[in-house]
């Protein structure tokens, strides 16, 4: 995701990771434990839980920007702030085909630990299972107790895994949480919708074939579109107010920057 960097405050956490500079801002950690909070309703270990998830998921992410911006000529560094995080390169490739293989880089960070850590589940607990979403239910009343599938939200998007419980409920948690964070929202972050990295890779693929105001321009377009379209399936199929109220106001923000944007005319470039 893109967002401006937040100032330096004397809460940073720094340090490196894989030659990268890492610099966490505390609202990093604020949000991770309002978040953790209300998921598991106040209680200590979970929350702590889902904040450890949280970090390593959005740091495996941006990293994965990251790699991908060295490899294009860049010196990255990687900001964790309270809205998600940054891989911040001020002097790496800027072509649009570059540009697309960093944005996609991201989610597909996310995607490879996701198959790694289920790869890792199957072969430690023994069973591993991906069933399609409308099988789900039938195929759950032929299984044991102790196999468990995974949250809601990701069923409709590509299935049901199915894994056997371990013995302690928190590493349960923590694989379900894990999954759904890494899958799901990596996903989300490929709809072309601004700040997302999909918004940043449909703007890179319109301006392969069109001059840059068009390209941006068309962009602006796509994502109020597909901003509002989410914004309304979010609400109706997924019954979520939070993903309603994300997309809502990033239909508004995309369509606010068009309406600014369409007046200045081509030449002007906005990033
Ligand atoms: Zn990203």
């Amino acid at each position: 995701m893109i967002l401006s960097e937040p100032p330096p405050t004397q809460a940073d956490l720094h340090f490196r990771v894989a030659g990268f500079p890492v610099r966490i801002h505390p609202f990093f950690w604020i949000v991770g434990l309002l978040l953790g909070l209300n998921a598991f309703n106040g209680e200590p270990k979970g929350t702590m839980l889902a904040v450890g998830v949280v970090f390593i998921s959005i740091l495996v992410h941006e990293l994965g920007h990251a790699f991908l911006q060295r490899k294009f000529g860049g010196r990255p560094r990687i900001v964790l702030h309270g809205f998600g995080g940054l891989a911040i390169c001020s002097d790496c490739d800027r072509s649009p085909r570059s540009q697309i293989l960093i944005s996609l880089a991201g989610p597909c960070a996310g995607f490879v630990l996701a198959i790694a850590l289920a790869l890792l589940v199957g072969l430690t607990s023994g069973y591993l299972a991906l069933v399609p979403g409308w099988m789900a239910s039938s195929w759950k009343e032929s299984l044991d107790p102790q196999v468990m599938g995974r949250l809601t939200g990701v069923d409709l998007l590509l299935g049901v895994l199915w894994f056997r419980a371990y013995d302690m409920e928190l590493l349960n948690m923590a694989i379900r949480m894990m999954f759904w964070i890494n899958i799901f929202w990596g996903l989300i972050n490929l709809l072309p919708v601004y700040p997302l990295d999909g918004g940043q890779v449909a703007r890179d693929l319109f301006s392969l074939s069109q001059n840059p105001h068009e390209g941006i321009t068309n962009s602006l377009r796509l994502s109020v579109a597909t901003g509002a379209a989410a914004a309304l399936l979010g609400l109706v199929v997924l019954q979520s107010i939070f993903i309603a109220l994300m997309f809502g106001y990033l239909a508004y923000t995309s369509y606010r920057t068009l309406q600014a944007y369409a007046g200045r005319g081509p030449g002007v470039g906005w990033r």
